[in-house]
């Protein structure tokens, strides 16, 4: 049986390394649903050549310029974000990958599951805005979340016949970014364009400003704890510069369970495509004598203080950790124009969690609400 994917956000990077998932088991795998924001050039390619079902551009000004080239291949072509979510509920996919970015990503993932389909999660932001209400919908519905960011697929990898182990605790690991071991004063200085150079991942625009100032550890951190049940402070951030362990499980016994490989997300990706099977990876492999040292360190929160307002977030609970997504996003753009410094993102973020409405019960409403409210107090501040 060949699995139909629904690929939202096939143009970005985690969206086009499915498509290479996709091409090399086609015995596995087709492209059911095809989903982009605005790269209309790329869709089209996309779609002349997985020929999907279904293809939806978000930007409406886009729609003429699709449907001219697709229609006539008996390709359904739909534009708006709504049209996104509808196209999820009407498919009969057997998988979403969400790779959408940022709180755009939330309505289709919930439609997916309500339709009761599996989940592949790139998408993050879902689970940081709305974890606790995202999580009782899927049990409800016994929708699957396989998770694809590499972290989350490592301690999945780690815990596969560990069902009935106690977990002690999860050790999530990143390289820390660019500016690993700068000071305050250093980082006062640093570009947008130099926080795009990430060591060790090549990765969209938004994530790679997150991983440069830990907010992505923060994001993920709170994504643990809706994946795996696990109390905040059994999450422990350790950072691992070279990217080859890409998270570890500690049992109650004292072992550690660690996933390790070169950094590739083909590979987490494949995996919550492919669960619980493993397939032919055409991937270069990891060598211990290419590798003389794997170091750690403790990640810095002094100079590096959205993981700790991630954290403070994840503690504080309700529509809190909605509101630093959503501040972050603001901050991540504007930073990326020039408009604010590196250091003021965390100053912009820490300004909306003091400042917004705390609501201690979350609902899908209250957080589109909190989500919409952070954005224009954020804008207005910047
Ligand atoms: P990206 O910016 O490269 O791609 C985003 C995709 O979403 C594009 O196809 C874009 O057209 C589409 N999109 C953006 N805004 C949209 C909107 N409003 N409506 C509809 N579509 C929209 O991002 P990415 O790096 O691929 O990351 C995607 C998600 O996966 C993020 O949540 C990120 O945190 C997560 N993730 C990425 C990586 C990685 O290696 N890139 C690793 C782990 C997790
Ligand atoms: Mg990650």
């Amino acid at each position: 049986m060949v699995k139909k994917i629904a690929v939202l956000g096939s143009t970005g990077s985690i969206g086009r390394q499915t498509l290479e998932v996709i091409e090399e088991h086609p015995d596995q795998f087709s492209a059911e649903i095809l989903t982009a924001g605005s790269n209309a050039p790329l869709l089209i390619e996309q779609a002349q050549k997985f020929r999907p079902n279904t293809v939806v551009i978000a930007d409406k000004s886009k729609y003429k310029e699709v449907a001219e080239v697709l229609q006539p291949l008996d390709i359904k072509v739909f534009a708006g974000e709504e049209s996104i979510t509808q196209s999820v509920e009407c498919s009969d996919c057997d998988m979403v990958l969400t790779a959408l970015v940022g709180f755009a990503g939330l309505k289709p993932t919930l439609a997916a599951i309500r339709s009761g389909k599996a989940i592949a999660l790139a998408n993050k932001e879902t689970l940081v805005v709305a974890g606790e209400l995202i999580t009782q919908e899927a049990i409800q519905h016994r929708c699957p979340i396989l998770p694809v960011d590499s972290e989350h697929s490592a301690i999945f990898q780690c815990l596969a016949g560990e069902l009935q182990n106690p977990v002690e605790k999860l050790l999530l690991t990143g390289s820390g970014g660019p500016f690993r071991g700068m000071n305050r004063e250093q980082l006062q200085n640093v570009t947008w364009q130099q926080a795009l150079k990430h060591p060790t991942w090549s990765m969209g625009r938004k994530i790679t400003i997150d991983s440069a100032s830990l907010m992505n550890k923060g994001l993920e951190v709170i994504e643990a704890k809706w994946l795996f049940n696990v109390d905040p402070e059994n999450i422990e951030v350790v950072i691992h510069p070279q990217s080859i362990i890409h998270s570890l499980v500690q049992f109650s016994d004292g072992a550690i369970k660690a996933q390790m490989g070169l950094p590739s997300m083909k590979l987490p990706i494949c995996y919550a495509l492919s669960y619980p099977q493993r397939l032919v990876s055409p991937d270069p492999r990891f060598e211990f004598k290419n590798f003389h040292q794997l170091t750690f360190e403790q990640p810095d929160l002094n100079n590096f203080r959205n993981l700790a307002l991630a954290k403070e977030a994840l503690k504080q609970g309700g529509n809190m950790p909605c509101i630093l997504n959503a501040a972050n996003e603001i901050a991540v753009y504007a930073f990326l124009e020039g408009k604010i410094t590196f250091l003021q993102m965390s100053d912009v973020v820490e300004k909306c969690m003091t400042s917004l409405p705390y609501i201690k019960e979350i609902t899908f409403d209250n957080i589109f609400e909190t989500d919409a409210e952070t954005r224009a107090r954020c804008i207005e501040m910047i």
